[in-house]
Formats: C-alpha cells, structure tokens, sequence
C-alpha cells in the first residue's frame, strides 16, 4: 500500500502533533529527542522521525509514515525496522506491535526514579492499582523491546500502560486525548518530591571555570548532582538507565563519580580533558562549552531523576552486558542527533 499522505490524514496528525509538543516542552516528561509519538491511520505508522526533538511537532514535520503491515512483517521476521527505515524513530518495532492507534513513549523523570528500583514491580503494584499496566523488565531498545511487549501483550491484551525497567513509560489509547489523560493519571501517582540539595557554591565554580573552556550548566538544577551526598553516592553505584551512558558518550559510570574541588592554579584541564562535564563534590558542576543542547538537556533529565531516587531504595543498575548493548545499538544514532543539536545550523 502506498504511505502517501492523504488530506484527510494528515489533519488528524494535529492532535499527535500539539500532544507532542506539550510533552515535548515538558523537561520532566521527555528530554531532547528522546520519547516518541506514533498515530495508525489507515494502515499507515506515523511516527516521530529518529533524532528529532517532540517540542519542535508543531513547526517541523517530525512524523514519517511509514506502511503498517511491511512494518510488522519486518517484526515477525526478526529484523528492525528502524535500520530498514533511515528516518525512522529507533522504537518503531515497539509502536508497531502495540495495538493502540496512539502510542506514546516518554523518559518521564518520575518513572524512572521507580522504574531503577530493584522493587519496582512490587512498589508499582500499590502506585498503579486500578489502572491496565504491566511491568517490562529492562531489555535493550529496537527489536528486543518490541518483542518482549508481544509477549506480555499476549497475555495481557488490554494493557495499555506500561513502565519499562531502567527506561521509562509507554501509554496506549485509542486517541490523543485518553492518551494525554492516562499520562497525566500515570504521572500523578507516580509523582515524586526531588530532594533538596545543599547550596551551589557559584564563586567556587566561577573562579575555577574562568578563562577556562569550561562553563557552568545553564540549568541551576544540575548543581544538585555535585551538592546532594545522596545523589553522588546514588550515582557511584552504576549508570542507571541507557541515556546516561549515550549522552556522556560513556560506557561506565566513572564520568558520573565526583571528583574534589580542582584548585584553578593546578592543571586541572589537563587532568579531565576526556571529560564532558565535571561533578565536583561539595561545589556543584561544570560542563564543556562544547557540550550540545541534547547533552544538556539529558543531563538535566539526569538530575532530575537522581533527586527523586530514594536513598532507601535498593537500585537496580545496568549491567555490563545491558550498557554494552544499549551502547553499540543506538549511540551512533543519539550521537548523530547530539551532534545535530536543536539551536545549531544542523538543524
Ligand atoms: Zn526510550
């Protein structure tokens, strides 16, 4: 069938398009280009195009369509479509298989502080009683995702919401506006107070970055990161989910760990020039003038979910093994779109 788009599709893509631009806009619900929207119209898959970002849905074209049935053959056959399909968004096997006409998938900062939680299934359990969700133990995203919904859909057909190990959430619906609603209910219970961090010292970290090619954040927030003990030790322990190793281009959690207030006479430069950003202990963080808009704003996604992990929680960290995967499956497309930031002339 031909994915030529017809009048009347392309209006009922406004709907996806102003919901994806809300959420998009919304730093807590989906960071940069991370998170997708798809829509089923007439047998075509309208989803979000890889590397771009959900807040731009209403002036760019961010939705590619895509046929439904070759899609999912593709799927049955065990091959992604997201390598068949350049543009196409890395989770398009996942939008496939679900079979709401609306799909919408976030890194929504409260959810993952849950969903990184060895008892998240069980503390999920109480949050989400009454609501059509299932628990999808951490797999890497693409074709392994997809198939693992199939399977627990198989059983469970009339889920619609669900919270995916060290990553995040996908809610189904039959339009817009349930999906919006059924984010806004998930999002309620599950919402988490971010924990107070102790003061930035801002004229440490001036005296330290000036003349320097290092900056401070633009998000007063990342400090926390640097200034709250339970965050440094939080993130000590491991990289907790997939984007925190592709945005700091790093397959261990050393970049994460802290490091002491660098004196601006030493070399310190020289010391971290691997580095992209910097969590001093005590102080708050600096980053490289160099770091893109997409960097930045997954770190502050970052932030703001290591401020909601409670300190009593056993953490459920990403393996070797997971990191590895996740890593060399979708680094070079999150590297691309890095690259092509949102306020650079790649755009
Ligand atoms: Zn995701």
């Amino acid at each position: 069938m031909s994915t030529n788009a017809s009048a009347a599709n392309v209006a009922e893509l406004t709907p996806l398009r102003e919901l994806s631009a809300r959420i998009g806009s919304d730093p807590l619900l989906t960071q940069a280009s991370t998170g997708n929207s798809s829509i089923k119209l007439e047998g075509v898959l309208w989803i979000k195009a890889s590397g771009s970002w959900m807040a731009d849905a209403i002036n760019e074209d961010i939705l590619i369509p895509l046929d439904l049935a070759e899609v999912k053959e593709r799927v049955k056959q065990k091959l992604d479509p997201a390598e068949r399909y350049a543009r196409a968004s890395i989770e398009t096997a996942m939008h496939a298989v679900l079979p709401h006409r609306v799909v919408l998938h976030v890194h929504c900062v409260n959810t993952i502080a849950w969903a990184v939680r060895q008892d998240a299934p069980v503390q999920l359990e109480r949050q989400l009683d009454g609501l059509r969700w299932q628990w999808i133990s951490h797999v890497p995203s693409g074709l392994p995702l997809a198939w693992k919904i199939a399977r627990v859909l198989s059983a469970s057909a009339d889920t619609d919401v669900l919270v995916l190990g060290n990553h995040g959430l996908v809610i189904g619906g039959d339009d817009c506006g349930a999906v919006e609603d059924l984010l806004s209910q998930v999002e309620q219970r599950l919402a988490l107070c971010p924990r107070q961090p102790d003061r930035t010292d801002y004229a440490a970290l001036a005296e330290i970055v000036d003349g320097s090619s290092w900056d401070l954040p633009d998000d007063d927030e990342v400090h926390a990161l640097g200034t709250d003990a339970i965050s440094r030790a939080v993130l000590s322990g491991g990289l907790l989910y997939p984007c925190q190793s592709i945005f700091s281009n790093s397959s261990t959690p050393g970049l994460f760990r802290s490091v002491p207030c660098p004196n601006p006479r030493d070399p310190w430069e020289r010391q971290y020039r691997t580095r992209p950003f910097l969590i001093i202990e005590g102080c708050g963080v600096i980053v490289r003038r160099t770091m893109t808009p997409a960097q930045r704003a997954m770190m502050s996604g970052l932030a703001q979910v290591i401020q909601r992990v409670s300190s009593s929680a056993l953490l459920r960290y990403l393996t070797e093994e997971e990191v590895a995967n996740s890593f060399s499956m979708i680094a070079s497309r999150y590297r691309e779109l890095a690259n092509a930031s949102r306020y650079s002339s790649a755009r």
